[in-house]
């Protein structure tokens, strides 16, 4: 039986001369890998829309356990990031979260929608690099069900502090009062708690409609990229080259 699916294409990887084995995000069923065969014959129907980054719909039938795509059509291209070694790096590091914290054969429309969303604001240049990854990271940690604590205090319960301590560890947040200088914590002023606040509770189409200062996203991203490393529970290779290649 042949269904159709629409996904965003993660990564790819080539068996043979022809062929292509591709991840995908997809809607209805989370994580999945798809055998696509003849896929690098450049004349094949599927060539450009099996392609990493793309967003598609994909026809697709199971065979022995394996989805075959049968019929591919590109939706949307992100592929020109790739013309950007910084911007092309962010994308393959919320590509490799993606696949991280995604069930697989599970609906996932959320993170397929906060991607693709991601996906649009980077390639039209819509916000910095370092914002649309603490928002991926951020929003991304709340879908997979790991909301971060950082509406009140773990010690007084306070909502109000000039400066909030959030220990991404512990996945605790602390005022001025009860901080006590231990730990490996991430100071949040109140522009940047105000910020982490909003991406957490905001209506997924209007993940984007906030400002924040320079310094205050400095701290969100700190605060973002740790957290989800420690959710994570290891360094992402993508990680570790988008930071080389960012601070280049
Ligand atoms: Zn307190």
């Amino acid at each position: 039986m042949k269904t159709d699916m629409d996904g965003l294409i993660l990564r790819d990887l080539t068996v043979g001369d022809k062929d292509r084995i591709i991840t995908v995000l997809t809607k209805e069923k989370g994580i999945i890998s798809c055998y696509v065969k003849g896929a690098l014959v450049v004349k094949h129907h599927a060539f450009a829309a099996t392609k990493p980054l793309t967003y598609s719909r994909l026809c697709v039938y199971r065979n022995r356990g394996m989805y075959i795509v049968d019929q591919a059509e590109t939706i949307k291209s992100f592929y020109s990031l790739s013309m950007s070694v910084e911007q092309f790096a962010l994308s393959q590091y919320m590509c490799e979260l993606a696949i991280e914290t995604t069930p697989a054969e599970i609906e996932s429309e959320g993170q397929l929608e906060l991607l693709l969303n991601c996906l649009h604001i980077l390639v039209n240049g819509l916000k910095t690099d370092e914002l649309i990854k603490a928002v991926f990271e951020i929003r991304m940690s709340v879908i997979s069900g790991n909301m971060p604590n950082v509406i009140y205090c773990s010690g007084c319960g306070s909502y109000d502090s000039d400066t909030m301590y959030f220990d991404p560890a512990a996945n605790t947040m602390l005022c001025e009062k009860c901080f006590g200088g231990e730990g490996i914590v991430c100071p949040l002023s109140r522009g940047a708690l105000t910020a982490v606040r909003y991406i957490v509770t905001a209506d997924p189409k209007k993940i984007f409609s906030f400002s924040v200062s320079k310094e205050s996203t400095a701290q969100l991203a700190q605060c973002a990229e740790m957290y989800m490393t420690n959710i994570v529970g290891k360094t992402l290779k993508t990680l570790d080259y988008y930071n080389f290649v960012s601070t280049m």
